[in-house]
């Protein structure tokens, strides 16, 4: 190896000159040395990581001691170190993503997203290109939006579309193609969920804490540039999974509006939703254990936020759902709430009463038929239903700047034919 290495500078130093010889070895050497040294250096924090990780994983879920015993933790989804992916802060102020979610169920989070998303999609002052992402493995969103039965399951022996959009292990135009179109609205698409999505949320939990190493999708060149700036090694992140997918220029220029439905509990979903969202509004009922439970998502929310996993989260703000504005109670909880809210300085509050979604009878026979705002009408009580709807959806618009379609192009519409898909 030294003779053929003495030849070649041989044979460079009679072309080129001793000195410039010398030098372009010396270049080509660091060329070799630097690359290799980084790649050892990466494989030895692997390694580190392999090490730590049981002491990682049992840390992170283990209890906490207090002078009165063993008290549960802070929770594994704080835990360090925490890394954002390149331009996060950025992806998140500059997307139109909101996260439905509350940690109660039944609160009405997913009637409320698939009503908000099909006003926005279907009404021609908006005409806005939506994507609806059930991230509940019961998969009631999925079913409202495709009520004819089992056209929306996933194909035996295959996972939901939700299961590969948490796993970060698809590409965005293949995550595009897999997402489904509404029957009645083709501006309308939906993220489906399944049973599988129950194993995928503890699987993607265990992974992340044991430090699975995911398979890189880096491309050569990307790869090779990470190398020689000393990153070579990247510690398993799976809480920015959906972000990636979401902030990727694909998904980006796709849809106008991503509307996500949260699970009611703090899963990998509902982590990687907040993660991937720039704004959340919280449904509740208003009644006593709805709204301790408001006040202590916004808590945990904060928690979230302070640790720097996602800072750049603003509130929409609470609505109620299932709303019986003749019952006077609901005033006095939704106080309470406020009080609690404002004593921790919150910039986060109650929407107008006009957004509340009254407690109707055609909102339950409706769902099962379909998304209910697309056949909300023949009765009072579905009318008002339907305009709390629309103030509900137009505000959030509003919150989180949507734009109506203006006005000169409704008129141009009127004029020229819709071109055939
Ligand atoms: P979550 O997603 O928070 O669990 P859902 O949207 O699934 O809540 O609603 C829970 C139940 O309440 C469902 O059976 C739904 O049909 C019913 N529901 C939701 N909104 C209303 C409403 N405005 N009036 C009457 N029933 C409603
Ligand atoms: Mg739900």
């Amino acid at each position: 190896m030294t003779e053929f290495i003495q030849a070649v500078w041989q044979k460079l130093a009679e072309h080129i000159g001793h000195e410039t010889a010398t030098f372009a070895l010396a270049i080509i050497g660091s060329a070799i040395i630097w690359p290799s040294l980084a790649w050892c250096g990466g494989k030895l924090l692997q390694a580190r990581d392999f090490w730590r990780s049981r002491q990682r994983a049992l840390g992170a879920v283990g209890q906490t001691q207090t002078p009165d015993g063993a008290r549960e933790g802070k929770g594994v989804w704080t835990l360090r170190p925490i890394t954002p992916p390149e331009n996060y802060k950025n992806n998140v102020l500059g997307s139109r993503i909101l996260a439905i979610a509350n940690l109660k169920g039944g609160v009405g989070k997913t009637t409320i997203a698939a009503n908000i998303a099909a006003h926005l999609s279907h009404d021609e002052n908006w005409q806005k290109r939506v994507l609806l992402i059930d991230l509940d493995y019961q998969g009631s969103l999925s079913s409202m939006v495709f009520p004819d039965g089992q056209t929306w399951l996933p194909p035996k022996g295959t996972d939901s579309v939700a299961t590969l959009a948490l796993s970060g292990d698809v590409a965005p135009s293949t995550f595009l193609q897999a997402c489904k179109k509404s029957p009645v609205e083709p501006r309308l698409k939906v993220v489906t969920a399944h049973y599988d999505l129950a194993q995928a949320d503890n699987r993607l939990l265990v992974e992340w804490l044991l430090n699975k190493k995911n398979k890189d999708h880096r491309d050569l060149r990307r790869k090779f540039a990470d190398l020689l700036m000393g990153r070579s090694y990247q510690p398993s992140e799976m809480r920015y999974n959906l972000a990636k997918l979401l902030h990727s220029e694909a998904v980006r220029e796709n849809f106008d509006l991503v509307i996500i439905d949260c699970p009611p509990r703090l899963t990998a979903g509902t982590i990687q939703a907040l993660c991937a969202s720039s704004h959340v509004l919280i449904p509740t009922l208003l009644d006593h254990p709805s709204g301790e439970s408001v006040v202590s998502f916004c808590d945990q929310i904060e928690g979230l936020k302070a640790s720097g996993i996602c800072p750049y989260l603003s509130y929409v703000g609470i609505v109620a759902s299932r709303h019986a504005a003749q019952q006077n109670a609901w005033l006095g909880v939704r106080n309470e709430i406020q009080d609690q809210i404002n004593l921790r300085n919150l910039k986060c509050g109650f929407l107008p009463s006009q957004t509340f979604i009254p407690q109707t009878v055609a909102m339950v026979r409706n769902s099962e038929e379909g998304i209910a705002y697309f056949s909300l009408q023949g009765s009072q009580p579905a009318a008002n239903a339907k305009q709390a709807i629309v103030t509900l959806a137009e505000h959030v618009a509003a919150q989180i700047c949507v734009p109506r379609v203006p006005s000169f192009a409704r008129d141009l519409q009127l004029v020229l034919p819709v071109a055939a898909e």
